[in-house]
This record gives C-alpha cells, sequence and structure tokens, in this order.
C-alpha cells in the first residue's frame, strides 16, 4: 500500500524562490507529505501525471472583488469556478460595506457573520476577505476583525473621499451609506489604528492598508478637460482623464501620512510608470515602513492602443503601450511583487452606458498564468520561480497565509497548478469558466494553460471541467500563523 492518498509524478517542480528541478510530490490528506525525486505510485489514491509539465504552487490572487456587480453567493461559486480553471486555489476578495456587495452597512460583528454564511457552500476554492472600513466604528473594530474574525487586512480607496466633500456628488454618501467623509483626516485615523494592532499582532503576520491610490479632485477638474476635445479613442481618453500623475499625487500623500502613522501600507493596481516610481520612491525614502507595490494582469497584459472599447474600462485605466513596458521592467527586477486580478465579474448589460457612466472592471483572475507565462516568461524571459513567487508564494506572505499557502514544502496546503506552458490557445469564453459574458482578451493568444489544479489534495480541475463542488473551498483565518488550526 503506497502511504499517499495522491502523487504528482513526473512534472518539473517550480520552487519558489529556488528554481524548477524534476520532482515527484506526495500527499496525505490535505498536506504535502513528501516532496522526493522518484516516488512509487503503486497503491496511490490517485496518481496525476505531470510529464512535461510544470507543477506551480496553487495561485493566490489576492485581489478580486467577489459579489461586486452580482448576487453574492452565485458570484462565488462561479467566478471561484474561473479561478479553479486558472490554477488559482485561494482568493482574497475585497469587501466593502454600502452599496453591491451586501448592500448594507452596519457594524463588522453583524456584517462578517452574514458575508460568511453567504459565503459557507459557495466557493470550490479557499478564500478571505480584506476588510473596507467606511467609519469610525468600523476602525474601531480593527483588532476584532484580527483576533477574532480572521481578518489581517483592511482597506480604504482615496478617490471616495469627493463624493463626501461639499458640493460635489450627491449620491455619494448614500453609495459608501455614511454620514461623514472618508477624506485623509479618516485615513489619518485609520492608519493609526492600523499601525497599533500590527504592532500587537507583529508575531503573527503584518496587519495591513490596502490603498486604491488615485486622487478625485485632480480627476474632477481634468474629466472636464478631456469631455470638452476627446480623442476617439475611449481608452486614451479615459487614462487622459485620470492621467499617472495623480496616482503619483495620492501614493505620496498616502505615504507620507503612514509615515507618521508607521502603518504597513498596499499600493495596489500600479498602472503606469508614475506610479511605480512613486512606489518605489517612497520605499526608499521610508525604510522603515513595509510597502508592498501590486501589479495587475490587466495593466501589464493590456494597452489603450488596443482597440479594446469602453468595456476594458477600469480604475486606474489601462495606459500606455510604455507604461506596459515599464510595469515589465518592475516586475523583471522585483519591485513589483504580486500580480493579481482584480477580478470583479460584470456582464454587458451591467456595463452599459457610455464611457463616462458605464461601470469599471471586469475579471481575468482564469488568465494568471496565460499572462505571467506568455508576456513574462516567454516574451521577456521571467523566471518560472518569479512567476510562482509573484501568482502564490508573495501574495501568500504580504496576506498572512503563509505558509499554509504560498509553498512547496511539506506541511503546507497541498495546492498546486499544473500547468502546460506551451500549449498556445486562443482565448474563449468557455475557457475563462466565468459567469462573465464578454473578455478583453476573447480572441488573444496565450501560452500557459492549466491543466490541473489540487487544492488540498483534492484535483478540482481536470479535462478542462471544474470537478469541485461549492463549498469545498474553506474560508481560510488569518493570519494564518495566529488562527493555526
Ligand atoms: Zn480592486
Amino acid at each position: 500500500m503506497s502511504k499517499y492518498d495522491l502523487v504528482i509524478k513526473g512534472g518539473s517542480v517550480v520552487f519558489p524562490y529556488e528554481g524548477v528541478r524534476k520532482a515527484d510530490v506526495g500527499i496525505r490528506g490535505e498536506k504535502i507529505s513528501t516532496i522526493s525525486e522518484s516516488l512509487p505510485s503503486e497503491g496511490a489514491g490517485k496518481v496525476v501525471d505531470a510529464a512535461g509539465k510544470f507543477v506551480f504552487p496553487g495561485a493566490v490572487d489576492s485581489h478580486v472583488h467577489i459579489g461586486i456587480y452580482r448576487p453574492f453567493k452565485e458570484d462565488a461559486t462561479s467566478e471561484s469556478e474561473s479561478a479553479a480553471s486558472g490554477g488559482v486555489t485561494t482568493l482574497l476578495s475585497y469587501f466593502r460595506p454600502g452599496k453591491n456587495y451586501l448592500n448594507k452597512t452596519g457594524p463588522y460583528r453583524e456584517l462578517l457573520p452574514e458575508l460568511l454564511d453567504l459565503s459557507d457552500n459557495s466557493y470550490v476554492v479557499d478564500y478571505g476577505y480584506h476588510a473596507t472600513m467606511n467609519t469610525e466604528a468600523h476602525v474601531g473594530e480593527t483588532e476584532w476583525l484580527v483576533r477574532e474574525g480572521g481578518i489581517s487586512t483592511f482597506k480604504y480607496y482615496m478617490f471616495y473621499k469627493l463624493l463626501n466633500l461639499a458640493g460635489s456628488s450627491p449620491d455619494g454618501m448614500n453609495y459608501l451609506m455614511i454620514d461623514s467623509p472618508v477624506d485623509l483626516g479618516f485615513l489619518y485615523k485609520y492608519m493609526k489604528e492600523v499601525s497599533r494592532v500590527n504592532e500587537l499582532f507583529k508575531d503573527y503576520g503584518r496587519i495591513s492598508l490596502s490603498i486604491h491610490c488615485e486622487e478625485p479632485e485632480i480627476i474632477r477638474a481634468i474629466n472636464e478637460e478631456v469631455k470638452l476635445s476627446p480623442s476617439g479613442n475611449p481608452l486614451k481618453d479615459y487614462s487622459d482623464a485620470r492621467p499617472p500623475w495623480q496616482e503619483e499625487l495620492a501614493i505620496n500623500e498616502a505615504s507620507i501620512i503612514a509615515k507618521y502613522t508607521k502603518c504597513p501600507v498596499n499600493l495596489l493596481h500600479l498602472s503606469s510608470q508614475k506610479a511605480v516610481e512613486a512606489g518605489k520612491d517612497v520605499s526608499s525614502r521610508y525604510p522603515e515602513l513595509s510597502f508592498l507595490l501590486e501589479g495587475t494582469l490587466h495593466h501589464l497584459g493590456l494597452s489603450n492602443e488596443m482597440d479594446l472599447g469602453i468595456l476594458a474600462k477600469v480604475n486606474p485605466p489601462i495606459r500606455s503601450r510604455e507604461d506596459v513596458e515599464y510595469l515589465w521592467k518592475s516586475v523583471l527586477e522585483g519591485t513589483i511583487q504580486t500580480v493579481v486580478s482584480d477580478h470583479a465579474s460584470a456582464t454587458r448589460e451591467i456595463k452599459k452606458g457610455d464611457l463616462w457612466t458605464s461601470l469599471p472592471g471586469f475579471g481575468g483572475t482564469s488568465l494568471m498564468f496565460p499572462v505571467l507565462i506568455t508576456e513574462g516568461y516567454h516574451k521577456r524571459g521571467l523566471p518560472l520561480h518569479t512567476i510562482a513567487e509573484l501568482s502564490s508564494s508573495n501574495p501568500a506572505r504580504y496576506h498572512n497565509l503563509f505558509p499554509k499557502k504560498g509553498a512547496i514544502a511539506v506541511g503546507s496546503d497541498a495546492d498546486f497548478a499544473i500547468v502546460d506552458i506551451d500549449e498556445e490557445r486562443k482565448v474563449t469564453l468557455r475557457d475563462l469558466h466565468t459567469a462573465q459574458d464578454f473578455s478583453p482578451e476573447e480572441g488573444m493568444k496565450f501560452k500557459g494553460w492549466t491543466k490541473y489544479t489540487i487544492l488540498r489534495g483534492k484535483v478540482i480541475f481536470e479535462d478542462d471541467k471544474v470537478i469541485a463542488d461549492p463549498g469545498y473551498g474553506k474560508f481560510i483565518k488569518r493570519p494564518v500563523n495566529l488562527h493555526y488550526e
């Protein structure tokens, strides 16, 4: 009798921070039990033949928006299936009180149980939540969320502050369902509390604040200019209306407050050269702080010279080809440490309207490996082990999932994406396994498709089919080193 429930045989294993070597992996229950040059497969519960393929750690997509535009439970199922089909085994979703999502506000002590209840029996991959605090009462729940709730990462959207300034959109307050502004004064208090709680739990993880850095007062002014003389290319107009320098400004504002409050910060979805340069600059100006610089699949894979139309509207916008090249340079030199999808499943119906009124965002979690392998490995020489770091180990470390997730090591969860790095396909909606009825990447050719996805020792995707049931995915309380089971 083999002592393994599952053996992955004959593959090239991609070890983060090390490199690639041929190895077999033996799995017992939900964990990696043995990694060895050759393991006997006789009597194993199941054998996955990985010959000719690359065995990556299951991807941790640390930036998605489950339930933003579609009914929550339905979205959790369809979009976690999309994740599974792309080798993503853990999703970290940005939850926000207010419109969309649960369409309500209230204390997290009430919202979280409801959120977890809806999540239960919905996901096919493991998941966790980042929490957005919209009120001082929410901020007061930070320590409780870490200690009891299993949520150790938080979010602030800089562009929501304008909604609450005198003279701006009267709908703003309604959108977040709040009655006092989430301005920089609010951000200061928020950072002070995240910093205090980080100090409290620093032996267990990095309690951090993720920030969407865009400056709405500048956007409002420049929007008016662009609307007066549009270029005819909607994505270029949208990029011009939210120019890279307002990201640079926002990053500097947030980072200076972080400096004085000692708050660990994640600079999300850096879209442009100016944004990355600002992120590098604040990292070197304040070396005592911990910054994470995040990139997205769409900012790396798309440019606004492509004829994509307004369905590819997203915040921050798709930028120029030069910006895209600079982002890749930053990935190659290690400045951008994580790559995420910012997946927000939409439909054509939801996104109708003109450039200025249609809703931003779209999905792409299942393209994690195709984009990184085609545009990174094949076109620019990005090493495969770096792809494992960007897609799995680094997000797991920064978001307090390591070493349960993000490692190919004995004792870690047996989560894998087994990828054929040379198989080329033209993107079809069928391949994405999503409820979204369009994709900006539809028709584009990519190499690097997932053949098997394994989550906690169970094959959840093979033969182009998701074979796990909703509910197999578990809520992962973070930091995992505090909530160790
Ligand atoms: Zn996002």
